[in-house]
């Protein structure tokens, strides 16, 4: 089935109105990810997606070992009730085993990640112990087994330690490390084309001519996917003339996985963008009820009907997204980056999370579009509150650089008034 069919389908998605948890849900519905695999050098993998599992070759911890520093026991050895004393016969560091026998009344000095002794089960931590010579007096109340990790509780030989599909971490990097993996599997890295259409717009490095504006968001598009791990080409300026525009989009499809367009898809530009794309692929073009970032294209160029990686012909997604530079970047977080994470191989991520925070401003919005404004959220008076970052326009970057989230402003919610609960979703993550 087309995807023209596919979409039409969808009896309660209107193309002039659509939701932006529909358009998302769509064009999820539409990708099948990348399956080529290569082996990297771990620390290359990082960012990359995993191609296969990666099973435990052996317990971790490899052996138990002492979750403190102390002293290395048997428990058997110490009253029921009352101190004990135990007769300190050598050290268990970690790394130097010690290698003699601890007997009845016996104990040894153990450091934190050292193997206790033949016989010792339990380590009783240095700070309860009173010392005495080369003896220890160990108070009651001490559990048979305690402050020893045991070879295999994180993990048992033969188990998969992560499965395929994980983006991988700093974490992932180090679990993997710890396996002792110096390679892995990854898919291949997704190759993005990206070029800005308009007949104003000019190159860095090139003074400006009357009327002409530099071109911004092959600068945002590079940095966004270049966060995201892809291969980008960047394939420069393009003129509203056709003939150029289909040279450019055949270029860039047949050169990539997924090619990304600004500006262009805007009322009055589209209608001779349409025909055009009409006779390279398949592309929809939406307006999505959303502020910034309302028109959008999104389809395939070179094959008709879609299918995956793999196919017979090589076709590649087409987000075609509009020219002012917060909505471009607006429309790649909220579309664009789940699709390529999608298309990645990675697993399905639960989405942004849109935390909770308090306005300290009124904001107007009208129910019937959801809104995402540049917002500053900072921690006063112990609680999170948000303001926006200065002017709101759709082409204003200063804003957009000096916010710290989106205030997502939900589809049917009306005005904000000072005080309200609203959600953000952090530009920055942790990792
Ligand atoms: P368009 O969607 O092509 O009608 O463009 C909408 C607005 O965004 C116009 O003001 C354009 O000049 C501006 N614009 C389009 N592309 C870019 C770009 N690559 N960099 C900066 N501004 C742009
Ligand atoms: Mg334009």
């Amino acid at each position: 089935m087309s995807l023209t069919a596919r979409f039409s389908c969808l009896s309660d998605y209107d193309p002039d109105a659509l939701s932006v948890e529909q358009a998302r849900a769509f064009i999820r519905s539409q990708l099948t990810p990348v399956r080529t695999q290569e082996r990297v050098a771990l620390r290359s993998a990082l960012g990359r997606v995993l191609a296969s599992d990666v099973i435990a070759p052996f317990n971790v911890p490899v052996h138990d070992n002492s979750a403190m520093d102390g002293y290395a026991l048997r428990h058997a050895d110490l009253a029921g009730s009352g101190e004990t004393r135990l007769r300190v016969i050598g050290t268990a560091l970690a790394g130097k085993v010690f290698a003699g026998s601890v007997g009845t009344a016996e104990c040894v000095r153990i450091m934190t990640g050292a193997l206790p002794p033949a016989g010792c089960d339990t380590v009783v931590i240095q700070e309860v112990v009173k010392l005495d010579g080369d003896q220890v007096i160990v108070p009651a109340g001490q559990r048979a087994g305690q402050n020893i990790r045991l070879a295999g509780e994180d993990l048992a030989a033969g188990k998969p330690a992560l499965a395929a599909g994980r983006l991988i971490r700093p974490a992932e990097l180090g679990l993997m490390a710890s396996l002792g993996c110096a390679e892995v599997s990854v898919y291949r890295r997704l190759r993005v084309a990206f070029f800005s259409t308009g007949d104003e717009l000019c190159s860095i490095g090139t003074p400006l001519a009357d009327g002409e504006i530099y071109d911004s968001n092959r600068y945002t598009i590079f940095g966004m996917l270049t966060r995201l791990g892809c291969e980008v080409l960047d394939l420069g300026v393009v003129g509203d003339d056709p003939a150029t525009l289909e040279a450019a989009f055949r270029d860039a499809a047949a050169a990539a996985d997924v090619v990304i367009t600004s500006g262009g898809v805007s009322v009055g530009e589209a209608d001779f963008v349409k025909p055009l794309m009409a006779q390279l692929g398949e592309v929809l073009f939406w307006k999505i009820a959303m502020k910034p970032g309302r028109p959008m294209a999104f389809g395939r160029l070179g094959s008709r009907g879609g299918g995956g990686d793999g196919g017979d012909e090589h076709a590649a997604w087409l987000f075609g997204l509009p020219g002012n530079p917060v909505a471009v970047m607006a429309a790649f977080y909220q579309f664009v980056r789940d699709a390529l994470q999608a298309l990645m191989g990675a697993d399905p991520l639960p989405g942004v999370p849109l935390l909770p925070a308090v306005s300290s401003v009124a904001m107007k919005k009208a129910p019937g579009r959801t809104e995402f404004q540049r917002g500053v959220l900072g921690h006063a008076d112990g609680k999170w509150s948000v303001r926006p970052a200065g002017a709101q326009g759709s082409g204003v970057l200063r804003s957009m650089s000096e916010a710290n989230c989106f205030i997502v402003l939900e589809h049917e919610r009306g005005s904000v008034a000072v005080g309200d609960a609203v959600h953000v979703q952090l530009f920055d993550g942790l990792v």
